[in-house]
């Protein structure tokens, strides 16, 4: 690699001396996107959800350019800045008023499990895998799905959980891989077994499949209480 290639490489077609307004346009762009973020109203960023995700990215997109193109100004970012906040707290606020305005923008709660039962269809509308799921329970101190008695995910992503008292926890099906992973086709001993696929408890001693999901993959139902 000669000389030149390797200057165009680092510089680009700038002079060095852009370098110093480079360092110039990052500061103003930072202090841009610290009050476009400020003046949103949001207080945190734990969980986005993707109507807050296309803000970022708008911002995102229209903070960067101009840090380090020369022909970007920064009055257009500036802009869009004004506008892109604008929209978000008009949007927000229009949420506030009008539930299915929310809805629309945000999605709304949906029930993964309701009174102990998985509910496959909301469960199948959303792209959760059941992985992701039990480690969101097991992270939760659940040991098996007797133990929950609703679990909702929210428009953030999150999952909110309501758990059975100790005297109504029911047979379930084991969150853990240990017990988990003997899931099996074959019975091996009469009782109550969890379907694999969506904790429905049956009593069963041959192999069948599951009443609720057409399942055949079954695990002993555990009943112990929860401890956290
Ligand atoms: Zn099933």
């Amino acid at each position: 690699m000669d000389n030149i290639e390797l200057e165009s490489l680092l510089l680009g077609d700038e002079p060095v001396d852009f370098l110093l307004e480079v360092l110039l346009r990052s500061v103003i762009m930072f202090c841009f996107i610290l009050i476009a973020l400020r003046t949103s109203g949001k207080r945190g960023i734990k969980q986005l959800s993707i109507f807050e995700l296309v803000i970022i990215i708008g911002l995102g997109s229209a903070a960067g350019d101009p840090m380090f193109y020369k022909d970007v100004g920064i009055v257009p970012a500036l802009i869009v800045f004004i506008v892109v906040v604008g929209l978000y707290r008009t949007v927000t606020w229009a949420s506030g008023k009008f539930l299915p305005f929310e809805q629309l923008i945000e999605g709304k709660p949906l029930y993964l499990i309701r009174n102990g039962k998985f509910s496959i269809e909301d469960f199948d509308k959303e792209d959760l895998s059941q992985d992701e799921f039990f480690a969101e329970l097991r992270i939760n101190h659940v040991e098996h799905l007797g133990q929950v008695r609703n679990a909702i995910i929210e428009t953030s992503g999150s999952i909110s959980l309501l758990f059975f008292d100790d005297k109504e926890v029911q047979p379930g099906l084991p969150l853990y891989p240990d017990l988990y992973h003997k899931k099996s086709i074959e019975i091996h001993k009469p009782g109550l077994h969890a379907c694999a696929h969506c904790g429905n408890v049956e009593d069963i001693s041959k192999p069948k499949t599951c009443t609720v999901c057409k399942h055949n993959e079954w695990v002993l139902a555990i009943t112990t209480l929860r401890r956290t």
